[in-house]
């Protein structure tokens, strides 16, 4: 007998969780015409087309079902040294420096792969698989994914379960990563709520009921696959570096100095400066849209995390391909998505109308 779970209910959650979260119907980067008005205006939840259920690959099921099903002591056991590792990492590459083991190829290869990798997180893993905030043409999408997964922050499809998880419930009960909800008032619940935001869910709540909010990803061969290849994603991202640390220094020195710095390193810089948008950016910032919960504007991190940080405006409009919503806030995935569609990779980009952004705002 097959364990597959049952295709008709996993289809028929689809539509409601979708169009709740304004998150378009159908595979990433072919979202449907008719649900994007001409205009280039996001639809409000209510308008938002949900389409017709997608009947769900059966092999994707099996791959997603499995990747849902792993071993709690592996997965834990991976977690922890994907956390852990890096800063200790950090310490012997500043120790290294220290004694004369550096150069300037080194902090290139840190900036140039933490913006590779950072952009594939922002663009790729958040704006077009999660929130299917714009379609794209041929390998973009795929690309974008290949570069989410070499930050080693999950798989795609884990990490939008979880962020779409975050979505719904957002300073709430169920939230995975909210520094306020189920945290005692007072100096040690804010320190408390802070590392959980921070860090301390991925020890806790590593799986998103996958078939409630990603139907639409896990009924996309192609995701899945992406999403099954996530190791080699995260090796591909330590293995470029070391690899032009070695050619360009024509040592085993170089090759390992750009593994450090490039590799493991530039994940932990760019671990703790994600995570600070699910801890720092619900506690420090402004509020300039009524969002639901404790979303913040901070301008920090608008510039280290591409854009993200203007996460106040992201939660009152969650479906915008641009966060930063006032010329002065620079958000440099908006940049490049803008770029994308003038060379015609990217298309049905979605934006916030003048009369939602008017009826959302605090400042009148
Ligand atoms: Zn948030
Ligand atoms: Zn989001």
């Amino acid at each position: 007998m097959s364990n597959l779970p049952d295709e008709s209910a996993i289809c028929a959650i689809e539509p409601s969780i979708l169009a709740e979260l304004d998150i378009l119907p159908g595979p990433v980067g072919k979202a449907p015409t008719r649900a994007v008005p001409a205009a280039r205006l996001a639809p409000p939840v209510d308008e938002a087309v949900a389409g017709a259920p997608r009947k769900l690959d059966p092999l994707a099921i099996q791959t997603a079902e499995a990747a849902a099903q792993q071993a709690p002591l592996a997965v834990r056991l991976a977690t922890m040294a994907a956390v852990i590792l890096p800063p200790i990492a950090l310490v012997g590459a500043m120790l290294l420096a220290w004694g004369g083991w550096f150069g300037w190829l080194y902090v290139a290869l840190l900036a140039v792969m933490y913006v590779i990798s950072g952009l594939g997180i922002t663009i790729g893993y958040h704006r077009l698989y999660t929130h299917k905030s714009f379609a794209t043409r041929g390998p973009v999408a795929v690309l974008f994914a290949i570069f989410g997964g070499m930050a080693a922050q999950g798989p795609v499809i884990w990490w939008c379960a979880t962020h779409r998880k975050h979505h719904q419930h957002s300073d709430h009960e169920h939230d995975p990563h909210s520094p306020h909800a189920g945290h005692a008032p007072g100096v040690r619940g804010a320190i408390k709520g802070f590392f959980h935001a921070h860090m301390g869910w991925l020890f806790q709540e590593l799986t998103a009921d996958m078939k409630r909010y990603v139907p639409d990803l896990l009924a996309d061969r192609t995701t899945v696959r992406i999403n099954s290849l996530f190791p080699l994603w995260v090796a591909l991202g330590l293995v470029i570096p070391a690899a032009i640390g070695g050619l360009v220094t024509m040592s085993w020195m170089g090759a390992f100095l750009g593994f450090l710095w490039g590799g493991i390193v530039r994940i932990c810089v760019l671990h703790h400066v994600t995570w600070s948008i699910n801890s720092v950016c619900h506690i420090w910032g402004s509020r300039e849209y009524a969002s639901g919960d404790e979303s913040r504007n901070n301008p920090i991190f608008g510039i280290l995390a591409f854009g993200e940080g203007w996460h106040n405006n992201h939660h009152a409009f969650p479906a915008s391909a641009r966060h930063g919503l006032k010329w002065w806030q620079f958000d440099s995935s908006w940049v490049i998505i803008r770029t994308l569609e003038k060379l015609g990779l990217a298309s049905k980009v979605r934006l916030p109308s003048p009369d939602r952004l008017a009826a959302r705002s605090t400042k009148r």
